[in-house]
């Protein structure tokens, strides 16, 4: 039986997969990270008693000040480490009003920019969040652990800055400590804000909340899979979009979709023994994180989180009551876990800026013709040196993961011939000189990752 013959008969998923260039650089990545020192900070984190967003601001070994000048220093240190390499600052505003930050108090998150050698203003992040809580969200002084909500995803920041510092990459690479994501996701709110007054290009946002826990509330216990939530049409998205979208689809192929695609190709590539779940939603069922906030601008963001969670361990006064304990401690943080999810930021983080920037603006026709022709605007050479040109991905309309590509050079169109457009859906990847690749842009507004 021919190939063509098997694929079309079995129409399974899973059994192709677009072929792609190992790079050696991301396996090292991988291996680098230290699930020793991802224990080391969230010991440190979960030192300061509480890191409440409302808790003590003056005391050089307790509360939320305390907590965020050591981040500062960590960054700094990591900083010093690579000959600067490092742009390191907070960024403060002062929320008052709200029905959490009820007085006027500054939320303070703690931001290092690695530099991109030729196109630094086009971003990718990495970001946990610093604050902690238990049982009433407005305790601000009773012991607050946050071991695992959320010191394991700033532990898993500082660990990729500390192993992503020691390479040079075309794009930049932001790490992130926000401040009140409890209290209402101020951090992001305020850096989404910042970036989009001041024009960043962020092609990805990967929040981490919660990469530690494998014991779930539900009896399993599994440290082989995580999750990447992420939306389905973009929030920005206008009447007239939708409109458009309802006659050409897009449903499923947000940039935020393609971003989480792309990272669960990073894990079955280079990250042994963990397959990612992508979840075709915002957040948790009703709930929230710091990618949202980016998201409601319009950036590509996603969560990326364990897979089984544990709620006696979350937002919870530390008791034991029928003999169950309750409380997000130390025990609860299996951190060869946080470290193989910390892993799977820094090769996708890496990946992308490595690679050039996602192809902008594609377009695609094709409509009663035999044939399918996609478009895009040629990537700026002086930006994208690394350039070797475009790769075509395609899928049938209800499989997760792209199933079909093809390398067509460094042109800006390109006919699939009789590859008739209804029957799939379509898209673009940017590919360097030495492999790496851009996540995969969906044609028009629906998919796209900006200029
Ligand atoms: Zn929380």
């Amino acid at each position: 039986m021919s190939l063509a013959l098997c694929f079309l008969s079995s129409h399974s998923y899973g059994q192709t997969a677009p072929s792609y260039q190992d790079q050696e650089k991301l396996h090292d990545i991988a291996k680098a990270i230290s699930s020793q020192r991802i224990e080391q900070d969230i010991r440190t984190l979960v030192g300061f008693g509480t890191r409440h967003t409302l808790s003590d601001t003056n005391s050089t070994s307790q509360g939320i000040g305390a907590a965020r000048r050591w981040i500062k220093s960590e960054f700094d240190a990591i900083s010093k480490a690579c000959g600067n390499c490092l742009d390191v600052y907070y960024q403060s505003e002062t929320i008052s009003g709200e029905t959490r930050i009820p007085n006027p108090s500054e939320v303070v998150s703690v931001i290092a920019i690695q530099r991109g050698s030729h196109d630094p203003d086009r971003y990718v992040m990495m970001s946990g969040d610093i604050d902690s809580r238990v049982s009433d969200v407005m305790d601000t002084t009773s012991i607050s652990p946050g071991a695992n909500d959320n010191a394991s995803g700033i532990a898993g920041t500082l660990e990729a800055a500390r192993v992503l510092s020691q390479y040079q990459f075309s794009g930049s690479i932001v790490y992130a400590a926000l401040a009140g994501e409890e209290q209402g996701l101020f951090g992001g709110k305020i850096l989404a804000q910042q970036a989009q007054k001041d024009g960043w290009r962020i092609k990805a946002v990967l929040n981490n909340d919660m990469i530690g826990n494998i014991e779930g509330i539900n009896g399993v216990i599994n440290n082989t899979t995580a999750r990447i939530f992420a939306e389905g049409t973009r929030q920005t998205e206008t009447p007239e979009e939708a409109r458009t979208r309802r006659f050409t689809g897009g449903e499923v192929d947000s940039p935020s979709r393609n971003l989480a695609r792309y990272i669960d190709w990073m894990a079955d590539r280079y990250i042994p023994n963990l397959d990612t779940m992508v979840i075709y939603r915002l957040d948790r069922f009703g709930r929230g994180g710091h990618h949202r906030p980016f998201n409601d601008l319009g950036y590509p963001g996603v969560r990326i989180m364990e897979t089984n969670e544990n709620y006696q361990r979350q937002h919870q006064d530390l008791r034991t009551e029928n003999g169950i304990e309750y409380g997000d401690t130390i025990e609860g943080v299996n951190f060869d876990y946080a470290a193989k999810l910390t892993s799977l930021n820094a090769v996708s983080l890496a990946g992308m800026a490595w690679a050039p920037s996602p192809p902008a603006n594609v377009q695609i026709q094709g409509a009663v013709q035999p044939s399918t022709t996609l478009n895009w605007d040629a990537l700026d050479p002086a930006q994208n040196p690394q350039l070797k040109g475009y790769k075509i991905y395609w899928r049938y309309t209800d499989a997760p993961q792209w199933q079909f590509s093809r390398y067509v050079g460094n042109v800006d169109k390109y006919t699939l011939e009789n590859v008739v457009i209804d029957n799939y859906f379509f898209g673009v990847a940017s590919v360097s000189k030495d492999g790496a690749e851009s996540p995969v842009v969906f044609p028009g507004a629906a998919g796209a990752f900006g200029e």
